[in-house]
């Protein structure tokens, strides 16, 4: 008997917007083919761990079947785009969700290859049966088949989000290409395009890092698809392909200079471009609890930790959500904070759906605490490969050692976000949190601080290598600190940017604990 392998699989759903009958079928196949979890990931989309390799064809196979897709979900393409996902009767929202759409398509790869290899019939050993529909073209050059990729797709991932200035939830600096809409009189004008950012890093490779995304040019909505492939062009044709750890566009992007980046942007796009609008991100709005979609109906976020969905003694996440879904049958969103959002519910139903969810023992919004909604980490071990330490299953632990500090403190409503990962590529997006964890070596953390809510800063390495079991210490010293010397409105991000690690970690020290 040869080896098991287990993989993971990951869906491109576009904007976290899928529907319960699409969401009741994933919980049925992460039972039946993975390891009977589901994991909503920060990009807005669903990861399926365990599956095991000869049962990929099928699993994929079933996805497909339901209308969803794995195709650039992974790989050196464009990924998941990224959209806001509240629920909005106005054309402002409308419009963001159907641009999110028509980008998806616009920057996919075209290669028959996905559906030849993963979709088309086989024989009863296994042998693809040639289907005509799904056939590579004999012959055909690559450029003709693949217009945006070419024969060597791209040097590195790409990913991509549409945000609103007052809410920042898809985290929008940290995108290769972000797109902020500039609204204007109710009515989308144009957006203004950030690019090059990206969280990744690698320690020992002393000339990477992660960057925010650069303020590159305004552009229309009729010039907006034609930006966006002109930038994935211009990376496509001048990114790092001799070293991987260098080759996401904020390399090119930082080696280069946004101006001379723009000029070649707008030499494939084929005219110059506005200069961005002053419109910027100053809002974040995490959807969680009841909101009016301005329709009459409701959305409800229900608060995900860490976007692990599973049945224990305690919480029964799939039976929750299925009920929900078989009750309800309403649109669901996934959001960049690994949560969900129930939409449409009519007010009379309000208390039926909380009633659902205390049914299945998961905490409502209105009773999780701040610094538990706010916090999100990444898979890390045991099923992500590249895991150096651990991040899921251990950051439940230590917000519980966190909640009660706070509050002795008076800052159990602050909101400020901790994010955890298990390895530097930063799956988590740690490096604008407010404060981070990010693993190291096995056991020990670099802690990050000053970053903060809104996305638009970058943290600074607070202490590097600080062992597990002295990381909550490290971080009520932070909070004790903050309790102490915080000025008028400044956030725990915004303090600790402007002290700057030295005076931190005189100050955390020296703070009263609670
Ligand atoms: Fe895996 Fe590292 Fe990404 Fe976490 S940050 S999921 S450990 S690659």
């Amino acid at each position: 008997i040869g080896k098991y392998y287990s993989m993971m699989l990951r869906l491109r759903i576009p904007g976290g917007r899928i529907s319960s009958d699409q969401f009741l079928k994933m919980l049925d196949m992460c039972d039946e083919l993975g390891n009977s979890t589901m994991k909503i990931t920060t990009r807005q989309t669903i990861q399926l761990h365990g599956i095991l390799k000869q049962n990929l064809r099928p699993t994929i196979k079933r996805i497909n079947d339901m209308a969803l897709s794995t195709l650039a979900a992974c790989g050196d393409v464009n990924r998941n785009i990224m959209c806001c996902p509240a629920k909005r009767n106005d054309s402002v929202h409308a419009e963001l969700e159907r641009l999110t759409d028509e980008l998806t398509e616009a920057m996919a790869p075209k290669t028959p290859a996905y559906h030849q290899l993963w979709l088309s019939e086989t024989d009863a050993d296994g042998n693809v049966i040639s289907d005509e529909k799904y056939m590579v073209s004999d012959g055909t050059p690559a450029e003709v088949i693949e217009p945006l990729y070419g024969a060597t797709y791209l040097p590195r991932k790409f990913k991509m989000g549409l945000a609103l200035p007052e809410d920042n939830c898809i985290d929008i600096y940290t995108q290769d290409i972000g797109l902020l809409a500039v609204v204007q009189d109710g009515k989308i004008v144009g957006y203004n395009v950030l690019v090059g950012g990206g969280m990744g890093t690698t320690p020992a490779k002393k000339d990477s890092f992660p960057a925010l995304a650069k303020r590159m040019a305004f552009a229309t909505p009729e010039q907006v698809v034609g930006v966006c492939q002109a930038v994935l062009k211009v990376q496509r044709d001048n990114g790092n392909r001799e070293d991987r750890k260098l080759a996401r566009m904020k390399y090119l992007v930082a080696n280069w200079g946004i101006e001379k980046f723009r000029a070649e942007v707008e030499k494939y796009f084929g005219e110059p471009l506005a200069d961005c609008t002053d419109d910027d991100v100053h809002g974040f709005d995490d959807h969680m609890g009841w909101q009016e979609q301005g329709d009459g109906k409701w959305s409800y976020g229900l608060n995900i930790e860490n976007g692990r969905l599973y049945d224990d003694d305690k919480i029964q996440f799939k039976a929750g959500l299925r009920s929900i879904c078989h009750r309800f049958k309403t649109e669901i969103r996934m959001t960049g904070h690994q949560s969900v959002i129930f939409t449409d519910i009519e007010d009379s139903d309000k208390d039926e759906l909380i009633g659902l969810i205390k049914a299945a023992g998961i905490p409502t919004t209105e009773v999780t605490s701040t610094v538990r909604r706010w916090s999100m980490a990444c898979v890390a071990l045991p099923t992500c490969g590249l895991a150096i330490t651990e991040s899921e299953r251990r950051l439940p632990s230590i917000i519980d050692k966190l909640e009660e500090p706070l509050a002795k403190l008076g800052l159990s409503g602050e909101r400020f976000t901790i994010r955890m990962t298990g390895c530097p590529n930063g799956c988590a997006r740690p490096y604008n949190a407010d404060l981070a964890l990010v693993g190291k070596a096995k056991n020990k953390y670099t802690v990050f601080a000053g970053g903060g809510w809104l996305g638009n800063r970058l943290a600074y390495v607070y202490k590097d290598l600080v062992p597990d079991d002295i990381v909550v210490d490290e971080m009520i010293g932070i909070f004790s600190a903050f309790k102490s010397h915080r000025q008028d409105g400044e956030s725990v991000g915004d303090f600790c940017a402007r002290v700057g690690q030295e005076d931190l970690e005189v100050l955390a020290a020296a703070a009263p604990r609670p």
